[in-house]
């Protein structure tokens, strides 16, 4: 055997024929991936030919493929976050990345996600601040206005009244009153305000944040459950 044929012989041992394109590769996991059999054994079929196989796939199944992942991810809502919370796990850079470019979306699936869970994260809630009374405390000096917000919503939850308001709706509401009380025109002093039910709940109003005004303490003492027309004829 000559340097020659042994060359040969070598190259021909150390590489692959893909089927598809017919071309000899390395036989390295650079060339072809493994079979899930074992880890001795190459696909048959490059990478290269695999790649453009599954683009091909998918673009004339797009539709499809969609579909079946969105079936699958309301069938399996637990694998869903498995998959996820493992992704993250091994490619946090470029989760973070994902995160950076697409932050609405990424609120979006928490937002809806939590709408869906919502009885659940509720009952985690509950069970934490019984568990860390303290924390309770401490949440409502911190947030004093966030505090507010939740004491209010739970009472109308409880009454069954529906809707619910948030923070972020609370402070449009101050912008679009001026900061000032909703029945006599008071400039509010700083964030001493009350959340007021305009149509009261006790009469069945809303807890959406169309039937929410503030209101200076004194008014909201006055108004109590009145109905709006009843407590203007006091006012004036
Ligand atoms: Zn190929
Ligand atoms: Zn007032």
């Amino acid at each position: 055997m000559n340097d020659t044929t042994q060359l040969t012989l070598l190259t021909i041992l150390s590489t692959r024929r893909c089927r598809k394109c017919c071309n000899y590769y390395p036989s390295t996991d650079d060339y072809f991936s493994r079979t899930k059999k074992g880890e001795n054994s190459f696909r048959a079929i490059c990478k290269l030919c695999r790649a453009i196989i599954t683009h091909y796939y998918y673009e004339s199944n797009r539709v499809k493929i969609i579909e079946k992942h969105r079936l699958y991810a309301t069938t399996h809502p637990e694998q869903i976050v498995e998959t996820l919370r493992r992704y993250r796990e091994n490619h946090r850079d470029r989760w973070a990345e994902y995160v950076r470019l697409h932050r609405a979306a990424v609120a979006e699936t928490k937002h809806r996600y939590y709408k869906a869970n919502i009885e659940k994260y509720r009952e985690w809630s509950r069970r934490y601040y019984i568990d860390h009374p303290e924390k309770d405390r401490l949440y409502a000096i911190a947030n004093p206005e966030k505090r507010r917000v939740l004491v209010r919503n739970r009472r109308a939850r409880k009454r069954g009244n529906g809707g619910s308001f948030t923070a972020a709706d609370i402070l449009l509401i101050f912008q679009s009153q001026n900061g000032k009380c909703w029945w006599c025109g008071k400039k509010f002093k700083g964030k001493e305000y009350h959340i007021d039910h305009r149509i009261p709940l006790a009469r069945g109003g809303s807890n959406a944040a169309e039937n929410i005004v503030l209101t200076c303490p004194a008014c909201n003492l006055r108004k109590q459950a009145k109905l709006p027309q009843e407590f203007a004829m006091r006012l004036f």
